[in-house]
């Protein structure tokens, strides 16, 4: 008896865990859908918000198959293809690994 009211105690304290890429991709579609209702009075952007909104749901069946099969496609690509930028956004990681100001 003992034994089932520990098992229980401790499962209902062990929170699954915390998927990344799932919260992302939901995040995404729930702008995407946010973003569509601005887009009413603008059938093209509508439209074009609608086709991104079916891409992002092939991409995710596509990304959760393969996952299921054990290869890990990540959400999102940074791409750096230059050390020649010129701007000075707020929060670069680029220029704060270029500065070595990302080691303090
Ligand atoms: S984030 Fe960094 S690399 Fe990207 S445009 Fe801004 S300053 Fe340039």
């Amino acid at each position: 008896m003992r034994d089932s009211q520990d098992q229980g105690a401790s499962r209902s304290l062990t929170a699954p865990p915390f998927d990344l890429t799932r919260y992302l991709s939901e995040s995404i579609e729930q702008i995407v859908k946010n973003a569509l209702a601005s887009t009413l009075r603008t059938p093209a952007q509508s439209a074009f918000l609608l086709r991104y909104a079916k891409t992002l749901a092939v991409g995710n069946a596509r990304r959760d198959e393969l996952e299921a099969a054990g290869e890990h496609i990540p959400l999102f690509l940074i791409a750096t293809i230059t050390d020649a930028c010129n701007l000075h956004c707020a929060g670069c990681f680029h220029h704060a690994l270029s500065t070595g100001m990302a080691q303090n």
